[in-house]
Formats: C-alpha cells, sequence, structure tokens
C-alpha cells in the first residue's frame, strides 16, 4: 500500500493463516499478543506488565584489549535514585565490547531520555577508558518485560499459545530471557503436540502448558525473582536491599511478603505540574567519538523502511498530543523514543522567546528501530506499533 492506504502495483491482499493452533511469539508488547491477552481475559488477577528499554552498541576495540567472556552488570550511574536501570558490558570474541544501558519504562521525570542516559553512561570514567580507540560498529534498542511471574498473562486459550518476551518470560534480576524464550517455546511445543494428538485444542486441551511450566525449571527461576522489579518503587537502595533479602527468602520481597503490589509504569509519570523535569536540564554533551546523536545512531542500527507506505505508528488522536500532553507532560514521546520519530512541530516563538505547539505531531517513522517504547510508555495509552511491510526495520546482525 502507498503512503495513502491506497495499493500500489504490487498489492497482494493478506491471507487468513487458518490453523488448530496459533503459538505467538512476538517479543515484549506483540502487536497480537497485546490484543488477545485483554480480549481473552488472560491478564485477569495479574499486575499489569512492566517494561524496561534496554539501549545498546557494538563497538570495535582495540586489540587484545577485550576479554571474551567478560561480564560487567552496574547499577544506577547515571540514573537517579528514582529510577530503575542499570548497565551491562559483554566481551565478545574479536575485541567487540557489548555495552548498553537498561532505564526502566516506569520513570516520573517525563523529561527522561534513555538513548541520553546510555550517552552519560559511556562518559563514566571507567567506560570511556574502555571504549578508548573504539570504533562504534552497531546500534540497537529493545523493550524487556520486567513485571515477572505476577505480571505475567496465562499463555493459553483457545487455539492459542504465547511464548517468550510476549507472555513475560524473562527474569529481571537476570537480564536474561532467552534460556527461558526457549523453554517456553518447548514447553509450548509438547501442549500443542498433545492437544492435536488428543483432537482438543480447546483452552483446557491446552491448559497443560501451565502445568508443565509449573513443574519446571524455568518457574522455580520466576518465582526466586517475581518482587525483583517492583522492590525498586521505593528508590535504588530500597530495590538493591529486597533483591539481596529476597533471593535468601525463596523470593519473599523484603525477606517477608509474597507478593508486592505492580503498577503499569506508564501510570508513574509526573506530570510538570506535579514535579520539575530534571532530566532535560543534563544531557550528555554529542562528541561523535563517545557519544552519538540519535539519528547517528538510527543510521547504525541499518534500519530500512520504505517510505511510501502508511505509517506503522498509529496515533490515536493528535489533538491529544496537543491540546493535552503539551501542557501537561511536554510531550514525553520526544524524549522516551530512541529513534527521533516523534518530533512535535514547534513553529509560532512568542514575544519572550518561548516556543509554542503549533499542533503538529510529526512522525518519521522510517526513524524507527522497533523499541516498542512509544507503545508502552505513552501517558494516554494512545500510540499502537504495528509491523510495517515486508519485514522492514532494523539489522540486529550481532546484535
Ligand atoms: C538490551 C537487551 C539485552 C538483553 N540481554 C540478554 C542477555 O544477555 N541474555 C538473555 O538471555 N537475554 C537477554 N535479553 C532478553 C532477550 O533478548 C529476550 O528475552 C529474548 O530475545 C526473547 O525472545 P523472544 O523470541 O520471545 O522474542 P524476540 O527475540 O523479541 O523475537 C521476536 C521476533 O518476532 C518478530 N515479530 C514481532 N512481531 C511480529 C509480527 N507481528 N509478525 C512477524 N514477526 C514479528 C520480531 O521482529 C522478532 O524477531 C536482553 C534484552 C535486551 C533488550
Ligand atoms: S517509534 Fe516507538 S517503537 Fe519506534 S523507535 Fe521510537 S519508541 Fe521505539
Amino acid at each position: 500500500m502507498d503512503h495513502n492506504g491506497k495499493p500500489k502495483a504490487n498489492y497482494e491482499p493478506g491471507p487468513d493463516l487458518m490453523a488448530k493452533v496459533v503459538i505467538l511469539a512476538e517479543g515484549p508488547r506483540g502487536t497480537l499478543a497485546k490484543q488477545a491477552i485483554p480480549k481473552l481475559g488472560l491478564d485477569r488477577d495479574k499486575d499489569p506488565m512492566v517494561y524496561a528499554v534496554g539501549i545498546k552498541e557494538l563497538w570495535q576495540c582495540k586489540t587484545g584489549s577485550v576479554p571474551a567472556g567478560l561480564v560487567i552488570h552496574t547499577f544506577g550511574y547515571p540514573l537517579p535514585n528514582e529510577t530503575f536501570g542499570g548497565g551491562f558490558i559483554y566481551g565478545m570474541a574479536g575485541d567487540v565490547l557489548d555495552i548498553g544501558l537498561v532505564t526502566g519504562l516506569d520513570y516520573e521525570d517525563p523529561t527522561t531520555d534513555p538513548h541520553d542516559n546510555f550517552q552519560q553512561y559511556k562518559l563514566h570514567p571507567a567506560i570511556a577508558k574502555m571504549l578508548d580507540g573504539a570504533k562504534l560498529l552497531r546500534y540497537g534498542a529493545k523493550a524487556i518485560p520486567e513485571g515477572g511471574l505476577y505480571a505475567m498473562p496465562r499463555n493459553y486459550a483457545s487455539g492459542l499459545l504465547i511464548t517468550g518476551d510476549s507472555a513475560g518470560f524473562l527474569n529481571g534480576m537476570r537480564l536474561k530471557g532467552i534460556h527461558l524464550a526457549l523453554k517456553s517455546g518447548m514447553l509450548a511445543a509438547e501442549a500443542a503436540y498433545e492437544a492435536l494428538e488428543a483432537g482438543d485444542t480447546s483452552s483446557a486441551g491446552l491448559a497443560s502448558v501451565e502445568a508443565k511450566f509449573k513443574a519446571s525449571w524455568a518457574y522455580d527461576e520466576l518465582k526466586v525473582a517475581r518482587n525483583f522489579h517492583q522492590g525498586f518503587k521505593a528508590g535504588m537502595w530500597a530495590g538493591m536491599l529486597n533483591a539481596g533479602l529476597s533471593m535468601y527468602a525463596g523470593g519473599r520481597a523484603f525477606g517477608i511478603r509474597d507478593r508486592l503490589p505492580g503498577e503499569a509504569g506508564y501510570a508513574r509519570m509526573k506530570k510538570l505540574s506535579e514535579r520539575a523535569p530534571k532530566a532535560v536540564e543534563h544531557r550528555a554533551k554529542i562528541d561523535n567519538v563517545l557519544t552519538f546523536d540519535k539519528l547517528t545512531d538510527v543510521f547504525n542500527s541499518g534500519t530500512m523502511h520504505d517510505e511510501d507506505q502508511v505509517a506503522h505508528l498509529h496515533v490515536a488522536d493528535t489533538n491529544i498530543c496537543a491540546e493535552r500532553c503539551t501542557p501537561e507532560f511536554g510531550n514525553p514521546c520526544q524524549y522516551f523514543c530512541p529513534a527521533k520519530v516523534y518530533e512535535p512541530m514547534f513553529a509560532k516563538t512568542s514575544g519572550d522567546g518561548d516556543k509554542e505547539y503549533d499542533g503538529r505531531l510529526q512522525i518519521n517513522f522510517s526513524n524507527c528501530v522497533h523499541c516498542k517504547t512509544c507503545d508502552i510508555m505513552d501517558p494516554y495509552q494512545i500510540i499502537t506499533w504495528v509491523p510495517p511491510q515486508g519485514g522492514e526495520g532494523p539489522v540486529y546482525t550481532g546484535m
């Protein structure tokens, strides 16, 4: 379809894929899972899923400077105490450093910019030293489902199974989800196979996937980490205390409580009238050596979208952007998007030099690196990410 939604010469209508069992494995905030979970009530009695976004780069370092297998996890810096997150530095073969920063998508300051947080992270003297003389190879960004066991939806329904990040199979304490995505896929395959053999692919027929999960090491691992992210609601030090105590108490929060309450991350964002925005005052200086602006990083993500297509980011009502979001939150989409997709257009300038919003939200959808942050963190929940045409997007080779 062209940018007006009109069929192009190579147009072919989408086919219906008919199957007795569909297994959704779309990664975090899956397009279909996002619709199926509330529609089928799979989130009943569950906490809202909470996410973080990881901003990551690969660097080619000096020969012999990176021990392959190096693993460093850091907490806090440069994030304020109130914001969940931390960094990771992994040594890969061939002197490649894999370095990134995770920012919790339940921050309060609406001017929080995860991409900028990562630029600041690289300026820490210890990290700057590791990257001395190194060359940036690749860039990427992606959401991480951090909510844990109590935020995981029921992952089966009639003819449906959900696996991996789409169903929240991720251990936030270890920042690891690949092994859980694999395991959940194996359990889903077993449940689907047995249901097909028995000729019953209804919800009852597929329910065995839950029993299989509860009997597996994956459940034991997620149970211990079940209150990890929630413990950071009161700040980094409280979160670390909770993480330490709960490890020795089978996952009980602060060693005593079975379940800390969960809350959707976007709902924690404070209005400009409720708190002074601080993050916007401390942005990293871009030097194009260690730190890069968002557009340079988009280039390094290999992202490609044909511009002659319907934008794959749907904003339900741009009047809300202009009339409510500007005065209430200051258009946080311009900050949380790590690819400079959202640009509120400031056309008019008042007498005292202040810029005013002219009501247009420019959506540079071809920059999108598919992280899903906007779909998750928009305070009005009016942004919907849908897949663009033909598998377009970032090229995350080696990421
Ligand atoms: C910065 C960062 C660092 C991480 N570090 C680690 C780590 O060190 N170790 C670890 O174990 N885990 C790590 N994780 C987590 C790990 O990447 C995920 O848990 C894991 O990749 C989840 O696998 P998945 O198959 O469920 O989803 P994904 O790996 O996200 O795969 C889903 C796939 O589906 C595709 N897709 C989505 N929607 C559609 C659609 N509608 N149609 C067709 N295709 C679609 C996506 O493009 C994607 O290729 C990290 C995550 C991040 C963001
Ligand atoms: S538009 Fe949304 S999904 Fe795309 S890069 Fe920006 S925040 Fe991520």
